[in-house]
């Protein structure tokens, strides 16, 4: 049964993925969870050997190196043994390779490129965390290696430098502390050339393996020391191990590489690894390649030969038995455990399908099936709209836009004048002043920018629906995703603005020179400019309530009558000045010459300059109840009373029965207006709706498929539906139920293959 191990490493990744709940999911040192198969853990000082030992027991070159360089995180290493391919020049797939399966890399072969995206990972923990408990990933492939995982620990330091954090040293002990706790293996490595009394790892390991029962010392560099003595160490009684200590040399006497010429496999040189480890691979005599990084490694093992001190039987020696040795102390480790852990996962198990059964009574969702109902519900919201908003509904739109012009251009060209409600009615036919103004007024209306107000409505009406159909659920959850839909609704938009503005001032160019109504437009026109007098009426006329229901009625009609009598003194003296003037004398000229033009009645009654004076310049004789706030307000009711005033006489000459014909023009220009507006609305809407809304209606499903469906990956996917806490749960729940039964079958099969293999013998 050589694929145990194996077996036994693919369920410990599996359990180290699944989160249990109490906070130690993924987080480093293998949580306290009784879900946890045992691995090996390796610890040493810095230069102790110890890069050189686990590249040794790899065959590779893989690790960064570079004097400044400080581990600051694990790299849970996991070996996976595949058999060599049987030719190289054929395209078979290659069978050294390595993964980072928590970047999604995958099958690099270029074992430098894993060196520099180890070294990578390294510097991107930030400073202020000092080191990270976070394990880096990393699985290599090859014929060369065993099954087997390892967790390599950042080397113990003995000093800071000045440039390095000044709790590293104790953070870097702190975290391998919390590896070699419990009950994984401890390989402890020491450098032969450095006294063992001192050596962090095993001083480390003492603390935490009193006993020394699940602890492997490695000690490196033996041929830094006389063999004698190194043979001694290897006996060492002072810290005796129960697994024992193993000699190795991963670089050659005096050589600038590691290793030395590549000789086949010495099986016969120790007789550690009984039958249940793994076969090891024969290694494939490859000639260490030069480069600078990811070379070829093969440790020194024959200086031991070399040296009859290292003979005898008891001794362990070489990296060929060290890898021996690790292989089946792991497997050993594994397989005790492996009761504890099936009964823990079968716990486990069964908890998670009963909270699954209770919070979502066994119902599964996919990350994909809610994004594409987040996606839907959009479209269909969205379906929803352009139902609503048809060539009528814009029309209508357009047209209500275009009548606050009609409004804006009769207030600026009539309502302006003195004398609107009194002498236009009566000189409208054919008084010069007033026969003039209609077709200014018209020329106001027609060149006003219809183009650009009528496409801004629009673009305005869509921008808020689909703000409004992405702020309601899930997208409360997804605010990127909605930042995205506006963006590219926007987008759109925006390519077709200028181009519909254009298409709009084109199509309404005829009607800046002429305008033809008849008669049915007309009486369609007259109704509608009536009422829209009438809203006008009425807004204006609550809008006067509301001030005084704010201010109180007796307090406005103070404020008010105030303002009015400054008015009259006002005129009183400026029609004094003019008296003074035409009675001749020069000198009387000055005081008139300074005197303020007077304003436009108009001007007056929307509160504007001159009329009153600006509260700053309040005068004396004004009651001091009446302040600043007061003031304004009765100036906006007194403009607010006369635009009423207005309203109500253009109101009652519009009904009058004067409006009936086309040949009132002259003297009823908000008829007539208003039949220029309906010619502009029905124009615009048009043109609209073919160069913008038609587009967009057309893109807008599509783009949102795209961007929130189909172009993105599963992971990306997946991420989304996580920002719904609701989801997040339930998908969590499900892939850790998923994850244990995974564990729990493979742990079956593995049980069975074990109970069978005992029972025939
Ligand atoms: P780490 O800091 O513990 O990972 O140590 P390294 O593996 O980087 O080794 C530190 C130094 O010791 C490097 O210069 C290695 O080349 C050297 N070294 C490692 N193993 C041996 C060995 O077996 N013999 C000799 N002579 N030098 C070694």
């Amino acid at each position: 049964f050589s694929d145990l191990t194996r077996k036994l490493i693919e369920v410990r990744n599996i359990l180290k993925s699944v989160d249990t709940g109490s906070g130690n999911a993924g987080a480093g040192a293998d949580g306290d969870s009784a879900l946890h198969l045992p691995s090996i853990v390796v610890v040493g000082s810095q230069s102790s050997g110890k890069s050189s030992v686990l590249e040794a027991i790899v065959g590779r070159e893989f690790l960064p190196k570079g004097t400044n360089m400080v581990t600051r995180r694990p790299i849970e290493l996991t070996l996976i043994h595949t058999p060599a391919s049987s030719s190289s020049t054929s395209g078979s797939p290659p069978t050294e390779y390595a993964e980072f399966p928590q970047l999604g890399l995958s099958h690099i072969t270029d074992f430098a490129a894993v060196a520099r995206t180890l070294a990578d990972l390294n510097a991107a923990v930030p400073d202020h965390e000092v080191v990270s408990s976070t394990p880096i990933e990393l699985r290599i492939h090859s014929p060369r290696v065993p099954d087997l995982t390892l967790v390599d620990l950042p080397g113990y330091i003995a000093v800071t430098t000045r440039r390095q954090p000044a709790e590293l040293k104790a953070r870097i002990a702190e975290l391998c502390e919390r590896y070699i706790e419990r009950d994984n293996v401890i390989l402890a490595v020491s450098s032969a050339d450095v006294d063992l009394a001192n050596s962090e790892a095993l001083r480390a390991s003492r603390r935490a393996d009193p006993m020394g029962v699940r602890t492997i010392g490695v000690l490196t560099k033996m041929d830094l020391v006389e063999p004698s003595y190194a043979a001694s160490l290897l006996r060492n009684q002072d810290y005796a191990l129960h697994l024992g200590y193993v000699g190795v040399v991963c670089k050659a006497p005096g050589g600038g590489s590691k290793g030395v010429q590549p000789r086949g496999d010495d099986a016969a040189s120790s007789g550690a690894g009984s039958g249940t480890s793994q076969a090891l691979a024969t290694r494939a005599p490859a000639p260490p390649a030069p480069s600078a990084g990811g070379a070829v490694v093969v440790a020194n093992d024959d200086y031991f030969r070399q040296h009859p001190s290292f003979s005898a039987r008891d001794l362990s020696v070489g990296v060929a038995s060290l890898r021996r040795k690790l292989v089946s102390v792991l497997e050993q480790v594994m397989s005790s455990s492996l009761t504890t852990v099936a009964d823990a996962v079968e716990r486990e198990l069964e908890e998670t399908n009963y909270a699954f059964k209770v919070q979502y009574d066994d119902r599964r969702v996919s990350a994909e099936s809610y994004a594409a109902d987040a996606v839907d519900g959009v479209k269909q919201r969205f379906k929803a709209f352009v139902a609503a908003f048809g060539k009528q509904e814009v029309r209508e739109a357009v047209r209500k836009a275009l009548q606050r012009r009609v409004l804006d251009v009769c207030a600026q060209v009539y309502y302006a004048e003195p004398g609107v409600t009194t002498e236009f009615p009566r000189g409208c036919v054919d008084e010069p002043l007033w026969t003039a103004k209609v077709d200014l007024g018209a020329s106001a209306l027609t060149k006003s920018g219809v183009g650009r107000l009528t496409t801004q409505l629009v673009v305005d009406t869509l921008q808020r629906t689909v703000e409004d159909i992405t702020s309601q659920e899930p997208f409360v959850y997804h605010p990127e995703a909605r930042k995205k839909i506006l963006d590219f609704a926007a987008g759109l938009v925006r390519s077709k603005f200028h181009a519909t503005v254009d298409q709009v001032e084109n199509n309404i160019k005829p009607y800046k020179f002429e305008v033809d109504v008849n008669q049915s437009e007309w009486s369609d026109a007259a109704g509608r400019a009536v009422a829209t007098l009438e809203d006008q009426l009425k807004e204006k006329t609550a809008m006067l309530q509301s001030i005084k229901s704010q201010v109180g009625r007796r307090r406005l009609r103070m404020a008010m009558t105030h303002l009015e009598n400054q008015a009259r003194q006002e005129r009183a003296r400026v029609e004094a000045a003019r008296r003074q003037r035409e009675a001749g004398g020069s000198a009387a000229l000055a005081p008139a010459a300074v005197a303020p033009a007077e304003p436009s009645w108009w001007q007056r009654m929307l509160g504007g300059a001159g009329s009153v004076p600006k509260p700053t310049e309040r005068h004396a004789d004004a009651s001091p109840r009446i302040n600043t706030l007061l003031l304004e307000k009765a100036r906006e009711a007194l403009s607010l009373r006369q635009q009423t005033v207005i309203l109500k006489s253009r109101i009652q000459f519009l009904r009058s029965g004067a409006c009936r014909s086309t040949d009132a023009k002259t003297c009823c220009p908000e008829v007539f207006y208003t039949a220029i507006a309906e010619k502009l609305a029905a124009s615009a809407a048009m043109f609209l709706q073919v160069e913008l809304l038609t587009d967009f209606f057309f893109q807008f499903p599509r783009e949102v498929d795209n961007r929130l469906y189909y172009d993105l990956s599963k992971d990306e996917i997946q991420d989304f539906a996580k920002q719904n806490p609701q989801i997040r749960r339930h998908l969590e729940l499900q892939e850790k139920k998923e994850k244990l039964e995974e564990a729990m079958e493979k742990l079956i099969e593995i049980q069975k293959k074990a109970f069978d293999r005992s029972s025939r013998y």
